[in-house]
């Protein structure tokens, strides 16, 4: 049986934990996110076996090599089966040009795919261990709607999110709000950083430790690894059999975590040539790669993208520990990584609001191609990169959309006169009763309602 995998606190200055620790605990006590000790690898073999595996079969590959044998292998196996039952579709777009759309899971945002994951973990977890937690969330729109419906009715974990109350749309917040039971919603009057910030300072509060607090953000690793599984699957679907001939993926972006999933993918043996990383206005990472210098936007920007008004990406001190620099939670960069190796890896461009509306029109135009703005700004980036290095019909390239493009109608109806049809999960729920709270964006505040209501 190989010996289990620890994880390091990316501070440096926690005890190393196992995988199940690690998603129970969500944040590391010295304010740091767990990493793997090391990063494990397919070999070139397992990677062309993965062409003929279904989706929750390449999942559990996946989980295996991470947890190790943390949880029997049959276990494992119906637990990916059960959350992964929905489609993956990979639209062509022109020569091998693909849109991969991760829309089709419950809340129609690519957070499912992680979410309807962690659930059923933390529930594994917690059952073997006879405990509870208290998921605290902070969400730009779609974590929140994710994450409720992934821990929805669940007897060992209750849910807190919050998100800023005026950049979510109506949609994203009924998702949340509609639910109840185990699900307490939070508006915060402020920005999404100001929630992030809130509930990173509760996490580490000992008034608090009474409520077994824990994460379900992209700071949690057990967010992450789900992340890993479709870039992966996007390959075996997409590459030429036995060719190991490399792809580009293109990822819109705000907290990180979605790229960072094709990080380790990539680190893990998946021949990726190039991570495009695609953000709106908030362009710390596109000006980090130019001028190794790192500068918070405080506040962060508000775009038409919201799920990535992100002027801090948590994520990005796992991305910089990878690349042997460190860097501390407020975003000190304590040690530069390796910023040739970084810039060869990755291109950051930042894509304006006009430009998001202008390539919604032009998907369509060009190649009936209904894109909604996170989408369509990873599609920019594409078409930057592109222009900048050449067209070759032959690269294969895949571009991610990462939500639904009904969640956000009002740009799509603007750009292309089309009032894309809700999926399933979606329909109904404009007309459902919601509950929840206000609360003003400080941490007092905050803490005070949790000592009330928990
Ligand atoms: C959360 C989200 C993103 C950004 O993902 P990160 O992992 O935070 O970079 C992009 N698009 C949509 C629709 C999202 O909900």
């Amino acid at each position: 049986m190989a010996e289990s995998l620890q994880y390091f606190s990316t501070n440096h200055k926690a005890p190393q934990v196992s995988f199940g620790e690690a998603l129970l605990q969500g944040l590391a006590p010295d304010k740091g996110l767990y990493m793997p000790q090391s990063i494990p690898t397919f070999t070139s073999n397992e990677i062309q076996s993965f062409a003929t595996m279904e989706y929750y079969e390449i999942a559990c590959a996946v989980f295996s090599k991470f947890l190790r044998n943390d949880i029997p292998y049959n276990e494992l196996l119906s637990m990916c089966k059960d959350a992964y039952t929905f489609d993956v579709p990979l639209e062509k777009v022109y020569n091998r040009k693909y849109i991969m759309r991760l829309d089709q899971g419950p809340t129609a945002s690519f957070k499912d795919f992680a979410g309807q994951m962690m659930g059923r973990l933390m529930q594994y977890y917690l059952k073997q261990k006879g405990t509870h937690k208290l998921i605290l969330t902070a969400t730009s729109g779609d974590t929140g709607s994710a994450v409720a419906s992934a821990f929805y009715d669940l007897q060992t974990i209750r849910v807190a999110i919050l998100f800023p109350k005026d950049e979510v749309t109506l949609r994203q917040r009924k998702q949340m709000t509609t639910l109840q039971k185990n699900i307490h919603v939070l508006a915060i009057d402020g920005k999404f950083d100001d929630a992030q910030a809130m509930v990173k300072e509760a996490f580490s509060d000992k008034d608090l430790q009474y409520l077994e607090l824990t994460s379900a953000n992209s700071i949690n690793i057990g967010r992450l690894i789900p992340q890993i599984v479709y870039y992966i699957y996007a390959y075996s679907r997409l590459a030429k059999p036995g060719s190991g001939e490399q792809a580009v993926f293109c990822i819109p972006s705000g907290n990180f975590g979605d790229m960072m999933g094709c990080v380790f993918a990539k680190h893990m043996g998946l021949p990726v040539k190039k991570i495009l990383v695609a953000t709106n206005d908030n362009n710390e990472f596109e000006v980090l790669l130019q001028t190794k210098q790192y500068t918070k936007i405080e506040p962060s920007k508000n775009c038409l993208s919201s799920a990535m008004n992100v002027g801090h990406p948590s994520n990005l001190a796992r991305l910089i520990e990878l690349y042997g620099g460190n860097m501390d939670e407020t975003g000190m960069l304590h040690k530069a990584p390796d910023f040739a190796a970084m810039n060869r890896d990755f291109y950051s461009l930042s894509v304006t609001d006009a430009q998001t509306h202008e390539t919604i029109k032009r998907a369509w135009n060009s190649y009936n191609v209904v894109l909604e703005p996170h989408g369509a700004v990873g599609w920019k980036c594409v078409e930057t990169y592109v222009a900048q290095n050449g067209e070759q019909a032959d690269e294969l390239l895949i571009s991610l959309e990462t939500a639904h493009p009904a969640k956000f109608p009002e740009a799509i109806v603007t750009n292309i006169g089309i009032d894309p049809a809700l999926p399933p999960s979606l329909q109904g729920i404009e007309d459902k009763p919601e509950a929840f709270d206000n609360i003003p964006a400080n941490y007092p505040a905050f803490k005070e309602y949790l000592l009330n209501k928990f």
